[in-house]
């Protein structure tokens, strides 16, 4: 039968447009080539262990309300809800001379700033004073009334007219670059590294490359809101979207891999699989990254062929700049004695590196000091990642030794945390970056585009195809749980009318 919608993916992205457009009455089907769903934010299980594969820092998740997160916004619209447990601090940042606890309340953070530097904490507060403002002006526009296109206009001066004047005074920044605000305000060395570091576990760029906005938000709402994780990790994120996809008519086919996007007179008709199984739709939305779609490697043509898109667009779609991939360690450890672990940590190795050298700057998560049920009796999950470029590797005959050797740096950011930890494994999983792009079928392994602010703006929904719409990463507005979940909702709403949407809210 065909559909109303093919979603190619189900990353947090996919799944948001899918369970959206379903709740809008079509008839959807999401494609996976995985057997789980969730892209970069599945789970998964070994030997009683539930590790989740990226996604850990959550806001705005549970119950408490409004949310801004435009994630529960669309669990909201479907019915479905989430069982999360707040914490704080948010994280210990640790550098070599000392460990700094965060907390998610401005005023601690800054408090706990100024313990290490006073004047660096004044000036912190300046640099917060220019960017909240744009906080406060965008957090009363909620993200699911939006849409991306030319009726997207009557509908912020019809319902947000007091919005959007508070935002004319901050046109000047919003495209502007967290290091433009920070070189204004900030000489302190120590904050300057705190700030490059906030921004670049935000956008993987640091504060010169970071947009504003995204720090305001980052900033004004963890503040007001604070942080949780979802019980279950993040595949109770994605199984609540698949129960609302599902519980709205939608369908999610897993191991159904997509080869090709159909396109008949300049249209997407539809998607053939990897077993040659044709599926028509009128419209057809990739969840791939940016290259999968429209560039594709020297294993895998783009999805959608060359002849079907114009050299100049793939030529710009192969010079978006790329973030590199990753390694990763996942844990399986014992806990006795670690009573006070917390769940949290980054570990900056070499102040005198840059904090995006490789194997520098090490972030860590251990969730199941939140939810236990995520490790057997007695034990703890931990993932640990870090920066890794894809260039390099191959699965040839030195493959497991260089594992061995590029994991190292996580290890002894480890020991920064668990001093013992190397005597406590139980089970250890170490990814890289060919283990990333095969797992999350991601080109080149990326954590997404490195789009730096002032250096060119994330793409729109639509593409030069009639028909042919993405979601995800690699879209408007960009990385990020929340962010990819927004641009399921554009995508969604601007594939129904102003009417629809109004009702469905
Ligand atoms: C290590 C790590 C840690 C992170 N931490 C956080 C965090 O703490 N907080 C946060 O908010 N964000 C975090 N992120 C970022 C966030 O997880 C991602 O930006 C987001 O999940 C990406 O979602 P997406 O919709 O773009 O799609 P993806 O997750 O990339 O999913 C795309 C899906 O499409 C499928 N697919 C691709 N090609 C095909 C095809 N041809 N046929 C069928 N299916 C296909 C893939 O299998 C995949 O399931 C982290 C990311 C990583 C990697």
């Amino acid at each position: 039968m065909s559909q109303d919608v093919i979603v190619i993916g189900s990353g947090i992205g996919g799944l948001t447009a899918a369970a959206l457009l379903a709740r809008y009455g079509k008839r959807v089907l999401v494609c996976e080539s995985h057997g789980i769903a969730g892209g970069a934010a599945h789970s998964f299980s070994r030997r009683g262990f539930k590790f989740d594969s990226g996604p850990s820092f959550y806001c705005g998740l549970g119950k408490s309300r409004p949310s801004l997160n435009p994630l529960r916004q669309v669990l909201d619209v479907l019915g479905e809800s989430l069982a999360t447990v707040p914490y704080d601090p948010l994280g210990h940042y640790h550098f070599p001379e000392g460990i700094f606890a965060v907390h998610s309340d401005a005023q601690r953070y800054r408090e706990a700033v100024a313990q290490i530097t006073p004047q660096g904490a004044k000036e912190l507060a300046k640099f917060e004073q220019r960017l909240l403002p744009l906080y406060e002006a965008l957090k009363d526009i909620p993200t699911i009334a939006l849409r991306a296109d030319w009726q997207l206009i009557p509908v912020l001066i019809g319902d947000y007219l007091p919005s959007l004047l508070k935002m004319l005074p901050q046109l000047g920044i919003i495209q502007g670059s967290v290091g433009a605000i920070m070189d204004k305000e900030v000489r302190d060395p120590w904050v300057r590294r705190l700030i490059d570091l906030e921004c670049f576990l935000l956008s993987g760029m640091k504060a010169e490359g970071t947009i504003a906005p995204e720090v305001a938000f980052m900033l004004g709402e963890r503040s007001r809101a604070g942080v949780e994780y979802p019980v279950g990790g993040s595949g109770a994120i994605v199984n609540a979207l698949v129960r609302g996809l599902r519980g709205w008519g939608g369908q999610l086919r897993l191991n159904a891999h997509v080869d090709q996007i159909l396109v008949e007179s300049g249209k997407a008709v539809g998607v053939r699989l990897r077993n040659g199984e044709i599926i028509k739709a009128a419209v057809v939305i990739s969840n791939a990254t940016i290259w999968d779609t429209f560039v594709g490697t020297n294993q895998n043509p783009p999805l959608l062929r060359p002849q079907n898109l114009s050299q100049s667009y793939r030529q710009s779609a192969l010079e978006t700049p790329a973030v590199e991939s990753f390694m990763h360690l996942h844990l399986g450890i014992r806990a006795e004695g670690l009573e006070q672990l917390t769940g949290h940590h980054v570990v900056v190795q070499d102040t005198n590196q840059d904090l995006t050298e490789p194997g520098n700057t090490c972030m860590i998560s251990i969730p199941s000091v939140w939810d236990a049920t995520l490790a057997p009796e007695g034990h703890h999950v931990v993932h640990a990642y870090t920066l890794e470029p894809h260039q390099g590797w191959q699965r040839d005959e030195g493959y497991e030794h260089k594992k061995k050797v590029r994991s190292q740096p996580l290890l002894l950011a480890l020991e920064r945390v668990i001093p013992d930890i190397r005597k406590r494994i139980v089970l250890e999983l170490i990814g890289t970056p060919l283990t990333h792009a095969h797992y999350l079928r991601r080109y080149r392994g990326t954590y997404g585009p490195a789009i730096a602010a002032g250096k060119g703006m994330f793409p729109g929904t639509q593409t030069p195809i009639s028909g042919l719409y993405r979601v995800g990463d690699s879209t408007m507005p960009g990385i990020g749980v929340p962010a990819v979940a927004a641009s399921g909702i554009l995508c969604a709403n601007t594939l129904v009318s102003p009417r629809q949407t109004a009702e469905l809210l």
